[in-house]
């Protein structure tokens, strides 16, 4: 039975180039938060380290942890298989550990139907046009145009989702944003006052799907 001593759960999730791993970096080094470690079916990047960013495995043990009912959630994204294994993040949250959660809006439904009896909070970021999310995403994939124009569709796609997190962010700079989630979660805790505008965030969105 979970107590006052309990950790949270925070969940980050965007469309991809928002700029949502810089922010989960950030924030793991305050507030006692440890981010929960994925298994996947893709395939390292260059710069990844396998344990610490994913647990990289194949598509038959991903589907022996599904059949052993390991996962608190999965989904696929992309193709591939992403899923949070529940005995690590329970570990961590029954010894007073917030678990941030860096997980797509597939995953943050199914955390959010379970119903944990521990709080939960969740985080959509966004870019601040998409003048600026294709600019990002350009830099990043430089070499492969279609990746980018891929990736703008899909955002289009992924948005549709703000609706069902607590909080919407826009990424405009990423000490502004880091700050802004930051204050949220502080105030979640203390039952303080929250400096949010639902209806900025509303006209934003639609700003970003005309
Ligand atoms: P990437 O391959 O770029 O690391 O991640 C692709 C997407 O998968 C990102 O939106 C990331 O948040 C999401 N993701 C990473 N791990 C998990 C997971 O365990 N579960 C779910 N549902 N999504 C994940």
């Amino acid at each position: 039975m979970p107590i006052d001593n309990d950790g949270i759960m925070v969940i980050l999730s965007s469309p991809s180039g928002a700029g949502k791993t810089t922010l989960v970096n950030l924030l793991s080094k305050t507030k006692n938060f440890e981010v929960s470690i994925s298994h996947t079916t893709r395939k390292p990047r260059q710069n990844e380290v396998p344990d610490k960013d994913y647990y990289f495995v194949d598509e038959e043990k991903f589907k022996r942890l599904i059949k052993n009912e390991e996962f608190l959630e999965y989904a696929k994204v992309f193709n591939n298989f992403y899923g949070t294994t529940r005995t690590p993040v329970i570990d961590k949250l029954s010894k007073g550990k917030n678990v941030l959660f860096d997980i797509d809006w597939q995953g943050a439904d199914q955390i959010k139907n379970k119903k944990l009896d521990y709080k939960l909070i969740t985080f959509f970021i966004l870019p601040p046009s998409r003048k600026v999310l294709f600019d990002r995403l350009s830099n990043r994939d430089m070499k492969d145009k279609l990746i980018v124009e891929e990736r703008m569709k899909q955002f289009g796609r992924d948005v549709l989702h703000w609706i069902n997190y607590d909080y919407v962010v826009v990424n405009e700079t990423l000490d502004d944003c880091f700050s802004k989630i930051f204050n949220l979660i502080q105030a979640e805790i203390n039952n303080g006052s929250k400096d949010y505008d639902p209806e900025f965030i509303r006209k934003h969105v639609e700003k970003l799907t005309l």
